[in-house]
């Protein structure tokens, strides 16, 4: 079957590096779902599919739900985020309370565990690729860059969008825990709302996630909690193995004050 034959499209959800994503409506049953047409020849699209596939089941993944091939493209069918994007919500916000923070970064060190656990590194976790229900649930999306990875093994090689990207992953060799980073980097935002790590140029920009330090005492975080700088601190730490996982994240003291306890 062509997609045509089984979904009418509509219009345009957002556009990436490759390819665009749309609306389309199942014609058996009027479900809407989003379509990510990929060009052929990308030898990554079989590879996202892939980790879509190994990664499907839990709440905080986009479900991919069938895919189509044609002569030029691929045609992913998604869950559709009817919510729109995490970065869009926070450029209309401006600055999260702690409690709502909280409350996003669970989830997301929730879907983060998950796929660490199940071997997958994302390799881009930054708000563009985090979608929001209709209920406001987030949703981790565009597998595009992640990659399986053995225990103990680790990966090379620049990938990522520059003021999410870990300084292991510009100096050698990563693995999980760059994910830990860039979600760091995101909680900064949503707490802060600025980015950390700032710079004028590529390099200027690379070099501060190199060797900037940030002093989490100063003046410049006085708005936010004790426990939060605390937590960002043992996020945004370039010693890699200090770092810490998403495991003890989600154990933090400002995670168990700052969210809802679900018994
Ligand atoms: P790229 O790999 O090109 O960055 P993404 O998978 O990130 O592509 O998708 C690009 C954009 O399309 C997203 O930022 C979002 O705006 C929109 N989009 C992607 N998937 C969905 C979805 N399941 N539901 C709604 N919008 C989506
Ligand atoms: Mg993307
Ligand atoms: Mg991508």
């Amino acid at each position: 079957n062509k997609i045509e034959d089984d979904y009418v499209m509509g219009g345009a959800l957002g556009k990436g590096k490759f390819g665009s994503v749309f609306l389309c409506r199942s014609k058996v049953t009027g479900v809407e779902f989003a379509c990510k047409t990929l060009p052929k020849g990308e030898e990554t699209v079989h590879k996202e599919v892939e980790i879509m596939q190994h990664l499907s089941g839990h709440p905080g993944v986009v479900t991919l739900h069938s895919v189509y091939e044609d002569a030029e493209s691929f045609h992913l069918v998604m869950e559709l985020c009817s919510g729109g994007r995490l970065i869009d919500e926070m450029t209309k916000e401006g600055r999260y309370s702690e409690h709502k923070s909280a409350n996003i970064f669970k989830d997301l060190m929730l879907v983060i565990q998950y796929c660490h656990d199940m071997g997958v590194v994302h390799r881009d976790i930054k708000p563009e690729n985090i979608l929001l229900t209709a209920s406001g649930k987030i949703k981790l999306a565009d597998f595009g860059l992640a990659m399986r990875i053995a225990n103990g093994q680790s990966l090379s090689g620049l990938a990522g969008s520059p003021a999410y990207v870990a300084p292991e992953v510009l100096t050698g060799d990563y693995g999980q825990k760059a994910d830990i980073w860039s979600a760091g980097v995101l909680l900064h935002a949503l707490l802060v709302g600025v980015l950390p790590f700032q710079g004028d140029s590529l390099d200027a920009l690379f070099e501060a996630i190199k060797s900037m330090q940030l002093d989490f005492h100063s003046e410049k975080w006085q708005s936010v909690s004790k426990l939060a700088r605390d937590l960002l601190e043992r996020i945004l730490t370039r010693d890699v193995a200090a770092r810490i996982t998403a495991e003890e994240v989600l154990s933090h003291p400002w995670m168990m004050f700052y969210t809802e306890r679900t018994l």
